[in-house]
């Protein structure tokens, strides 16, 4: 048949809604990560603010883990920017972008896509966890003291502990938790709807994740962007309901509000409108 010009708008329109970049390779995510991704997009949360505390709070610990790396091998620094262990927020008001980038240990393309799609916590998040689920506490205290899994106590396993906490999500819809399980990253999609993560490890070349929360994400090899030297960059595309967070003074208040702990310098760049 003859395609017209509406059927090549339809298809245009349908294709920019469900898949990402054509060049890039397509991953599911981990049903169990679809489904709280589910409930942080539709979440009616207030406090959106909490996105930018997981994103400051996981820079700092890959800046943390190159600074460890470095204490035994100097040469994972490399030379110039790369050597400045910081933090940098832009805000970009034409493109509604937000995005922050560290020069810390950065991700593999394998680690994109085992960090950013799957739940594969063990071990020590239960200490944090455990309170969700009796059970699992109960046994994870029976752990530490013995080697060999009690009988008839259920280890501390994902299988356990992920039903558990997201019974949890859903009932009390309350976001704190998402940092307290360790899967905070996913809170960026309480503010954007697109989300493109830039990154570049020593160990592999620069790569592309993005996501629009449909159940799958995407990964490229990055041919485009800046090369980023190594580091991590997250641009988030904004919501509209989340335009706010373009706002100069607003960040500023926020970055103050969430770099108390943080060792590391945080600067934002603002464009101007
Ligand atoms: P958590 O920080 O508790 O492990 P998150 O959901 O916040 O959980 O992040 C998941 C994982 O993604 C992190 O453990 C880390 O391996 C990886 N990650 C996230 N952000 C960054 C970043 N800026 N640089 C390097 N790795 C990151
Ligand atoms: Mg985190």
């Amino acid at each position: 048949g003859v395609s017209t010009d509406s059927d090549v708008v339809k298809r245009e329109a349908e294709s920019i809604s469900k898949t990402l970049r054509g060049s890039s390779e397509k991953f599911e995510f981990q049903a169990e990560v679809s489904r709280l991704m589910d409930i942080i997009i539709n979440s009616l949360y207030s406090n959106k603010d909490i996105f930018l505390r997981e994103l400051i709070s996981n820079a700092s610990d890959a800046l943390d883990k190159i600074r460890f790396l470095s204490l035994t091998d100097k040469d994972v620094l490399g030379e110039g920017d790369n050597t400045k262990l910081e933090i940098l927020i832009k805000l970009d008001k034409e493109k509604k972008i937000l995005s922050i980038r560290d020069r810390g240990i950065g991700m593999t393309k394998e680690e994109l896509i085992k960090n950013l799609g799957t739940i594969a916590k063990s071990g020590t998040s239960g200490i944090i966890n455990g309170f969700l689920n009796p059970i699992s506490f109960f046994g994870y205290f029976l752990q530490l003291f013995h080697d060999d899994p009690v009988e008839g106590i259920p280890m501390i396993t994902d299988a356990l502990l992920v039903p558990a906490f997201m019974e949890k999500m859903q009932s009390s819809g309350d976001m704190n938790l998402i940092g307290q399980f360790g899967v905070g990253f996913y809170s960026v999609y309480l503010v954007a709807d697109y989300v493109e993560v830039i990154s570049k490890h020593n160990d592999d070349k620069q790569y592309v994740w993005e996501s629009k929360a449909d159940g799958s994400f995407g990964i490229s090899e990055d041919t485009w962007n800046e090369p980023l030297g190594r580091g991590t960059e997250i641009r988030l595309h904004l919501r509209d309901e989340a335009k706010e967070y373009l706002d100069e003074t607003k960040l500023k208040d926020l970055v103050k509000k969430y770099s108390e702990f943080i060792n590391f310098p945080i600067y934002l760049w603002a464009s101007k409108e």
